[in-house]
């Protein structure tokens, strides 16, 4: 492969008399010696000056015995069956610690492995290093062959200011009233947006609270990300309503208590699906839910069941037969009600259609809550045993309600350092990629392009490797993108062809921008969920 020389941009006449070699030698990383013997690191706005031995502010840069170091491993994932390789193969098993200053020593056997098989091995953005600024290319553009095609990946870490994550909360219990400010330590780190089936929706993080705020809410809203995207458990409060602590795939935990089951459907639904079942246990069964509160024999369900009215009256406004808006304020009891009597949602009974001995169920979406009644002579419902047959309906409801889960996608547009750090002239690749001929991952995990203008992308993070996210005091989110596509296609959109290098060069000297120290690595099987970055079509919007 090529020399990382030449492609740089720059004519060869340069202003204010200076040579194209000085004006090379300024814009390069500095690993500037300082008067003392500190380096400064210029990979983001901050440029930390770094004692020997220590670590800039960002944890992510050190200072080893005078050289500039990326502190963490880059992660290389390697093709597994899951995801298309032919053959599994082992590597020699290395994981180097993460807090090492000098560039861990190269282990032969994995190095050995890695190139027996570099076309199943994904250099991905994990540890790969920050450019500053912008037009610096990539710290790693990698060719491989994908399918017999020649291919590159423009690997790196990028620093959004734009990014935010949106949080998926499966659980019935109010959280907060949409728009609700949400905090965490005290400080607003974002709102409660619209909620969707059967979950909460926050929406945290975003430039606003980055930079628009106080110093104070800047630096806990890109740790509460920081967390957030990592995996680790945060705890939130929502003005007016709950504590929730979320952590990305595991319930979450509302006022105390660990959710357990996502609904089965909204009221009118539960009636739908389970409507044959009810018939000849119960002659009502009301599903008690926040939004749709469902009445069976009003239900389009029931009436196609021929089932005889009830005469049951619900509080709250009907919304077509069967089917009850605002029966309650929200909460954390009965089908995301604020009850905890769900009697008191039925107003009466019609006296001239209502009887004596009327069996009614009332249950709840997740089936967590339900009770038997039948009414008395003067049509009150009074309490009764709940029948083993009805009982094993009720239990069908929480069978098909899923585990309550938390999921976390991390949303951010492509700023200046990740476009330019592929190409010169950027807009090339946003098209590029809109046209579907570059593959965008976050970590090897995919990402979806939202459509419209930009490169803004979405991922989950519980399909990006561990510890993928980190951070640096401007603050701002650092994150790992890798661009993958056809080499002919990388060079038709003015990539940085001169800096284009092989698995072997990042094995031996690391990043071009590492002074041709080698850069510690770690080795990863890809996560089964995801497809093989190289050679699949990109998820577009
Ligand atoms: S915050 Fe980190 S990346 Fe930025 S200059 Fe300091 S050490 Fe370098």
């Amino acid at each position: 492969m090529t020399e990382h020389t030449k492609t740089d941009g720059l004519p060869e006449a340069m202003p204010d008399g200076l040579s194209r070699a000085q004006v090379l030698e300024r814009s390069a990383p500095r690993n500037e010696r300082m008067a003392t013997d500190k380096i400064e690191c210029n990979a983001c706005p901050v440029l930390c000056q770094i004692s020997p031995g220590r670590v800039g502010a960002c944890d992510r840069y050190a200072n080893a015995a005078g050289v500039l170091v990326r502190v963490d491993p880059v992660l290389l994932l390697r093709r597994t069956l899951e995801s298309g390789s032919a053959a599994l193969v082992p590597f020699a098993a290395r994981t180097p610690g993460d807090a090492e200053l000098a560039p861990a020593d190269a282990d032969a056997d994995a190095d050995a492995d890695a190139l027996a098989l570099q076309d199943d091995i994904f250099v991905t953005g994990v540890g790969s290093g920050t450019t500053y600024p912008d037009y610096k290319p990539a710290p790693f553009i990698v060719a491989s062959r994908a399918d017999g095609v020649d291919m590159v990946t423009v690997v790196t870490e990028g620093i959004f200011s734009y990014c935010s994550l949106k949080v998926k909360i499966d659980t019935d219990r109010w959280l907060g009233p949409e728009q609700a400010n949400v905090r965490c330590a005290g400080e607003v780190v974002g709102h409660v947006t619209t909620a969707e089936y059967g979950s909460q929706m926050l929406s945290l993080g975003g430039v606003h609270h980055l930079t628009g705020g106080s110093k104070k809410e800047g630096r806990i809203t890109c740790d509460m990300m920081l967390r957030l995207g990592n995996k680790q458990a945060v705890e939130l409060s929502i003005d007016g309503g709950s504590q929730v602590v979320v952590q990305a795939g595991r319930a979450p935990i509302v006022n105390g208590v660990e959710e357990q089951r996502m609904r089965v459907g909204c009221g009118s639904a539960t009636v739908g699906i389970f409507a044959k079942q009810f018939f000849g246990l119960a002659d009502e069964v009301v599903v008690v839910d926040d939004h749709i509160t469902g009445v069976l024999t009003q239900h389009q369900a029931g009436r196609c069941l021929a089932m005889r009215p009830s005469g049951i009256k619900i509080r709250g406004r009907k919304s077509t037969p069967g089917r009850y808006f605002q029966v309650a304020n929200p909460g954390t009891g009965w089908g995301g009600t604020d009850l905890s009597d769900p009697l008191a949602i039925i107003e009466g009974w019609d006296a001239a259609v209502a009887w004596p001995g009327l069996r009614l169920l009332m249950v709840s979406t997740t089936g967590e809550h339900s009770a038997c009644y039948e009414l008395d002579a003067t049509l009150t419902p009074q309490p009764v045993v709940m029948p083993a047959e009805t009982r094993a309906v009720v239990e069908r409801i929480g069978e098909n309600c899923e585990p309550s889960l938390s999921t976390v996608l991390f949303l951010a547009g492509a700023g200046g350092s990740l476009r330019a750090g592929v190409t010169d002239n950027p807009v090339r690749l946003t098209r590029a990629i809109k046209q579907a001929l570059v593959n965008v991952t976050l970590g090897g995990a995919p990402a979806y392009v939202w459509p419209g203008g930009g490169i803004t992308v979405m991922a989950d993070v519980m399909r990006m490797p561990d510890n993928s996210f980190g951070t640096v005091p401007t603050p701002a989110i650092v994150a790992p993108m890798e661009f993958s596509m056809r080499v002919a296609d990388y060079r038709a959109l003015g990539g940085h062809m001169g800096h284009v290098c092989t698995l072997a060069d990042v094995l031996a000297r690391g990043a071009w921008h590492s002074d041709g120290a080698p850069t510690a690595r770690r080795f990863e099987a890809i996560a089964p969920a995801n497809a093989w970055p190289l050679g699949q079509p990109p998820l577009l919007g």
